[in-house]
């Protein structure tokens, strides 16, 4: 097998969010040189989510499928010859990397905590704090 990337764009997508213009579809230059003959699966943005139905790639490459998913963009990354889609490629690998744990300092104690849930307004205080705000000390 030989398996590359291809990566096309969804230029008329435009309530996506970015990065998701970003089509990545493995495909395989062994079975054919042409797009969509050669086409495998597509990469998924976890490949160890392998519960995810969708997710064909880590039903092929298994305990591989990180390795593999690396390769590959490391290859895409070499050939990409334009910025958005080296970006694109670039936050690609950055999902593949194992999570650290996010660590806030509390604004009131000191303390370092892990924020929860806050997506988009970072949790400032921790929820020690937190309680004893909500209960008057
Ligand atoms: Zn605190």
């Amino acid at each position: 097998m030989k398996l590359r990337l291809h990566i096309s764009r969804n230029d008329d997508l435009k309530d996506y969010s970015r990065g998701q213009y970003f089509r990545f579809a493995v495909i395989d230059l062994d079975k054919s040189k042409q797009y969509p003959a050669n086409f495998v699966c597509m990469l998924p943005k976890k490949p160890t989510n392998n519960d995810a139905p969708h997710n064909i790639f880590s039903k092929i490459y298994r305990q591989d499928s990180i390795k593999v998913a690396k390769q590959l963009l490391t290859k895409a990354l070499g050939s990409a010859d334009d910025l958005e889609t080296k970006k694109a490629i670039t936050d690609r690998l950055k999902l593949l990397e194992p999570k650290s744990p996010i660590l806030v300092k509390c604004c009131r104690c000191g303390k370092s905590f892990t924020p929860l849930g806050m997506r988009y307004r970072r949790q400032k205080v921790c929820s020690e704090c937190k309680q004893k705000m909500y209960s008057g000390q």
